[in-house]
Formats: structure tokens, sequence, C-alpha cells
């Protein structure tokens, strides 16, 4: 074996990042291994909305715990990733609109609103009329809507570069077009990774390799259940912005970027590896844009693209270490939500690395409720 790390990342999407972020920045020698480029899968495709609670509704469970948290992270995050990288990655705080268009969604909208408030998150109800005061674009058709002003927004790609080169500016190793083919395991503990090129003596592995962590560590008889979920998107571009506020309806959001770009997602199909656009996904899309954005029919097409969420058995994210490998830890199967949880991700692996005791309650994130292990 050639060189020794602390720790080998395997995966170079947004949570591999930002895990390399934290690492380094406490001093560990990291190296982070991605077999094609650094946000080149989920990380790329992301439309970037930091939903915390425009996604998790009235779950008061362990997940909203973690987004609220990870959200609150991101204004900082801001000025210290562009101090050390260069990369401002669009954090954009104007909130979030969900609107509906049926009369069971403003029920449902209601208890959403009630229990959200009573967790003490700002959340209102905003009647036809306000919701076109604040978004003039918006159908008159709607019933109205939520209006989350704490649910912001960033540009996902350029998040996921900003933490990698960020950890590489304060010392870790990147290794594109690297791809891991086996993890050394022996008596008990991770050893180190193999690469087609070499060995890699390390400490300790972190298993970010999204949708295809299940792959990689099946050959090993370590059975991870986590498949994948393609989306897809499309973006289109005016020279006035259409909407300043995301905007989320049932089977569509709309998400404003810089330079009046506009990006409309997103498709679910499970259990596909395939990131070609469907003309079936890309039409659905279409005309629920136009129902709830109706002058977006006067928008110049920019192009469309898909990306493979990692889910899980029970929609939580894998975040911890194996029960029987020492040293082997997980922090994959962000589903939909992989880009707001990133940097609360990489705080709490590195926490579990350091051996720090958690200020959050990681059980239901255990990686060892679905491990199965064949000897
Ligand atoms: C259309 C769409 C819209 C989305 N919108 C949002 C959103 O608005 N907000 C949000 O929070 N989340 C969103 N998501 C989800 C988010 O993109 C993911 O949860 C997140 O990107 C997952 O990050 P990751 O680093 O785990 O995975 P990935 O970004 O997929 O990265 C995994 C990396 O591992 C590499 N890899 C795999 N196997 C190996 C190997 N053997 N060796 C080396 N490298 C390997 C891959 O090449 C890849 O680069 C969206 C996803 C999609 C598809």
């Amino acid at each position: 074996m050639k060189s020794h790390y602390d720790v080998a990342i395997i995966g170079g999407g947004v949570i591999g990042g930002s895990i390399a972020y934290q690492l380094a920045k406490r001093g560990s020698k990291v190296v982070l291994l991605e077999k094609d480029r650094l946000a080149s899968q989920s990380s790329q495709a992301a439309a970037g909305m930091l939903g915390a609670q425009v996604e998790l509704g009235t779950e008061v469970g362990p997940l909203f715990e973690l987004a609220v948290k990870s959200r609150a992270m991101f204004r900082e995050l801001t000025g210290e990733l562009k101090d050390i990288s260069g990369i401002d990655f669009g954090f954009v705080d104007k909130g979030m609109l969900k609107v509906a268009f049926e009369p069971e969604q403003v029920a449902e909208f209601q208890e959403i609103i009630d229990a959200q408030q009573k967790m003490g998150q700002p959340v209102e109800w905003m009647n036809t009329t306000e919701v076109i005061a604040r978004e003039p674009e918006i159908s008159g058709e709607i019933l109205g809507g939520m209006y989350i002003p704490g649910d912001g927004q960033v540009s996902a790609p350029e998040l996921s570069l900003a933490f990698a080169k960020s950890a590489a500016a304060l010392g870790a190793e990147i290794r594109e077009h690297t791809e891991v083919l086996s993890l050394v395991l022996e008596q008990g503990s991770v050893k180190g990774v193999v690469t087609a090129e070499e060995t890699i003596s390390c400490d300790k592995v972190v298993i970010c390799a999204g949708a295809w962590s299940g792959i990689l560590l099946k050959p090993m008889g370590i059975d991870l259940p986590v498949y994948p979920v393609k989306g897809e998107c499309f973006s289109v571009l005016t020279h006035k912005p259409l909407i300043t506020s995301t905007v989320f309806s049932h089977g569509c959001y709309m998400v404003p970027k810089r330079g009046g770009r506009l990006v409309v997602g997103a498709t679910m199909k499970e259990h596909t590896y395939d990131r070609k656009v469907s003309f079936d996904g890309l039409a659905t899309l279409v005309e629920r844009a136009k129902r709830l954005l109706p002058q977006i029919r006067e928008a110049e097409w920019e192009k469309a693209w898909a990306g493979i969420r990692p889910q899980t058995g029970d929609g939580m994210p894998y975040l911890g270490e194996h029960g029987d490998w020492k040293g082997l830890l997980f922090a994959t199967g962000h589903f939909r939500n992989g880009i707001l949880l990133s940097p609360i991700t990489g705080c709490l692996i590195a926490d579990l690395i350091e051996g720090k005791t958690s200020e959050i309650n990681l059980s239901s994130f255990s990686p060892t409720r679905h491990l199965i292990v064949k000897q």
C-alpha cells in the first residue's frame, strides 16, 4: 500500500464534498474518490430547494429536525465557502409558496400550517389575492397557498463544487475518474479501498456513492438497500424573472435562478439508472408548468436533464457506522433532500469520525436498521 489516509470518502457529490470539507477543516488527512467528475450525478441535477418545511409537511420526526437544523447553516456557509473556494453557490432567501388547486389541498395545507406553527416554524396561509399580489404571474385558478419564508434555495452544482474545492484548499486530496472497486475489510475493521490503480490504506471509509452505494457494497456481502429514483427537470429563460420565490404545487415546482433562468421539476421513476429524458415525463411537467404559470409559454426553452436520487426503504438517510465493520461509515440515501441536508450531514459524520457525541440523536438514521451482512 503506497499512501495512508485518516479517511477515504467514496463519492464526489454534495454529500461526499460536505464531509470532505468538514474533515479537512478539522485537520484530518482525507482523500475523496469520484468515479466520474465531481457533482456529475444527482447533485448536478438537483433544483437546489432548501425545502425543510415544504417537503416534510406535518411530520415532526427526526428528519424534520435534521432538515431545519441544516437549513439554518446555509447563511453562514455562503461566506465561508466563498472565502475559501471563490465559489458563490447562489443562496437565495426569498421563501417558498406551495399553492392549492383543489379544495382538499386547502384542507391539507391548513393541517400542515397548524402542525408547523405549533413547532414554532414560520408559515402562513395566503388567499388567492395575496398570492397573486406577491407573485402576479401565478394562475388565477389557484385557491390560495402556504407561504414559508424560511425555505430558500441554492445552485446545487455550485454548492457541491464549493464544498469539494474548499476541502481541497484545506488539504483534502480529490481524485476524479477514480472508481472504488472494493473495500479492504480485515479483522472486524476497514483497512482501505481498492481502485483499478492501487489499494489506498486508510483508517476509516465513508460511503457517499449516492444511488450506487448498494452496488458498491454488494460484492462484499453487505446489503445496503439504497435504490435509484430517476427525476427529470427542464429550464427556460426570460429577460424579466417570472417569479421571485420558489413555487410548489402538487406534481411540479419552479425555482427562479440567476439571470432569468427558471428551473421546473421534477418527475419520479423508481428503480432505474437510465438518465435519458423521456418525452412523456417532460410533457407532463410542461403541462403542469403551463397551468401553474401561464406566462411560461412565452419563455425561451433552455434544456432538459435527468438525475438519479438515492432512496432508502423508509425514506430516511443512512448516517452512521456499520455495526460489524469498525471504521466503515455510511452517508447516503438522502433522496429528494440531499442538497438541503448536506451541511448537517458533513458535520455529523465528521463528529462521528472524531468520536464526538452528537447533539442530534442519530438512532433513526442508523444504517444497522436495514443492513444485511452475509458472512
Ligand atoms: C431532478 C432532481 C431534483 C432534485 N432537487 C433537489 C432539491 O431541490 N433539493 C434537495 O435538497 N435535493 C434535491 N434532489 C436530491 C439531491 O440531488 C440528492 O439527494 C443529492 O444530490 C445526493 O447527493 P449524493 O452526494 O449522495 O449523491 P450523488 O450526487 O449522486 O453523488 C454520488 C457520487 O458517487 C459517485 N460514485 C458512485 N459509485 C462510485 C464508486 N464506486 N467509486 C467512486 N465514486 C462513485 C458517483 O459518480 C456520484 O458522483 C434532487 C434530485 C434530482 C434527481
